[in-house]
């Protein structure tokens, strides 16, 4: 296949990728500016499943890590959905000011391929809701190739403005439905502050992943890597 470009096996790399189930980018082989149109494919608003509080999650259109059953596999073009328009940008704006909304959640697709419309929004979240609203974010890159040299200054432009990083594609022989708000054990929730502090992949601090499945508690089976609650 010639969309597959394997990255070396290393331990340097961390323990997330490469997988022969997806395509491997080398640092900025892929970019927002070539590779997205601009389209979302959903808004929902007022969900508790995409991250923790109540929230809501702009899905945006294209991914070409094309991970093996990707439960999202319906937006992996680029021209899926919808144009991202400003009376979406005001509907978003409005439903964060809600007392109870605890913050917004990115996903697609991938949303590292989208920063045309995702880091304008971000930076208007933060001039007006400063870090009262939290940001989180689910990408099929890890945290070790968003930090490789020659990757594009508009995703780390992104990444300063996220809280929670969900990272790593979906690796369907790494399926767990014990893992919170991932699919395949691979899958990390990273603290992004921290990470840019500490300069490495730090934990989420409130990690809860589960011992033994209950699905009157827990619901359904996130059976994939990235976002997966529609
Ligand atoms: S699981 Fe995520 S990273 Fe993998 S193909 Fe689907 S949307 Fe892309």
């Amino acid at each position: 296949m010639t969309l597959h470009d394997f990255a070396p096996t290393d331990r340097r790399r961390g323990p997330s990728v490469p997988s022969p189930l997806t395509n491997n980018p080398r640092a900025g082989q892929w970019s927002s500016e070539r590779m997205s149109h601009g389209m979302v494919a959903d808004y929902k608003r007022l969900l508790m499943t995409d991250g923790e509080g109540i929230r809501c999650s702009l899905y945006v259109s294209g991914c070409p890590f094309h991970c093996e059953q990707c439960y999202n596999a319906s937006i992996w073009d680029f021209r899926a959905g919808h144009p991202y328009t400003p009376e979406l940008e005001a509907r978003i704006m409005a439903d964060l000011a809600l007392d109870y909304v605890q913050g917004i959640t990115f996903l697609g697709g991938e949303p590292l391929l989208n920063t045309g419309v995702l880091l304008p929004l971000a930076r208007r979240i933060r001039q007006s809701f400063g870090h009262s609203k939290d940001i989180w974010c689910w990408t099929g890159y890890t945290w070790e190739e968003l930090m490789r040299p020659g990757e594009t200054p508009d995703k780390l432009e992104l990444l300063h403005l996220v809280d929670v990083l969900v990272d790593g594609r979906y690796i369907r022989t790494l399926h767990d439905p014990l893992l919170q708000f991932r699919g395949s054990s691979n899958q990390r929730i990273l603290d992004v502050p921290r990470s840019f502090e500490e300069r490495r992949p730090v934990i989420w601090p409130k990690l809860h992943d589960q011992k033994r499945f209950i699905p009157e508690v827990y619901g359904k089976d996130r059976s994939a890597g990235e976002g997966s609650a529609s």
